[in-house]
C-alpha cells in the first residue's frame, strides 16, 4: 500500500477517541515560509479554513494546542484570535512537552492527535494516540505517521484532520454541513 493511500479514512476508529487536537505551526498551520522583516519583526499566512475548523473543534468541545519549536508574536496572535487552550512555543523536545501537555489537560495518550510535517514532530508522534503528517511532510515523517492528510501545510491539512476527528466523534454538527452529502447542483 503506498503512503498516499494511508488516508485519515483508515483511522477513523482512532479518531473517535480524540479529545486533544495538537498542530505543530510552521510548515502545518503554514505552508512553512517566514517572512522576516527588517526590523526582525516576521509575517506568516494561515489558511481561514483551518481557522475555521479550529474554532468548530473547541465549539464541540476538543482541546486544541499549538506545540512550536519556534516562537512568534505572529503565532501568539492567531492563537489569542481562535481562542485555543494551548499556546506552546519555543519548546524543544516536543515528546516531553506532549507528556506534560496530557498530564495538565487530564488526556490520555490515546485521546491526542497530533499534526506534523518535520522531523522534531517525530517524538510528539511517540506521544500520540494518532499520529497525522501533512501531505508534504517530509518522507521519514511520512513513513512515520499513521495517516496523511491530502492537503499540504497551511493549504487546509489542519482543516481535514478537524473535519474527520469530527465527523469520527459524531460532532459533525460543529460544522453544519459537513456530514451531509455534496448538494447536487443543477445542470
Ligand atoms: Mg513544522
Amino acid at each position: 500500500m503506498s503512503l498516499r493511500r494511508r488516508g485519515l479514512g483508515a483511522v477513523r476508529r482512532r479518531l473517535s477517541a480524540v479529545r486533544l487536537l495538537a498542530f505543530d505551526v510552521d510548515g502545518v498551520l503554514t505552508d512553512g515560509a517566514i517572512l522576516v522583516h527588517p526590523d526582525g519583526g516576521e509575517s506568516k499566512r494561515f489558511h481561514v479554513r483551518d481557522g475555521l475548523g479550529i474554532v468548530a473543534a473547541l465549539r464541540a468541545g476538543l482541546k486544541v494546542a499549538f506545540v512550536s519549536g519556534r516562537r512568534s508574536a505572529a503565532v501568539a496572535a492567531r492563537a489569542r484570535e481562535l481562542g485555543i487552550t494551548a499556546d506552546l512555543q519555543g519548546v524543544k523536545e516536543k515528546g516531553a512537552e506532549m507528556r506534560a501537555l496530557r498530564a495538565s489537560l487530564g488526556v490520555s495518550r490515546e485521546e491526542v492527535a497530533f499534526l506534523g510535517d518535520d522531523l522534531v514532530d517525530l517524538p510528539a508522534f511517540a506521544e500520540s494516540g494518532v499520529a497525522v503528517a501533512v501531505g508534504d511532510a517530509h518522507p521519514r515523517v511520512l513513513a512515520a505517521a499513521d495517516a496523511i492528510c491530502s492537503a499540504k501545510g497551511g493549504g487546509g491539512a489542519a482543516r481535514e484532520l478537524v473535519e474527520a476527528v469530527l465527523l469520527a466523534r459524531g460532532l459533525g454538527d460543529a460544522l453544519p454541513g459537513i456530514a451531509a452529502p455534496p448538494p447536487r447542483r443543477r445542470a
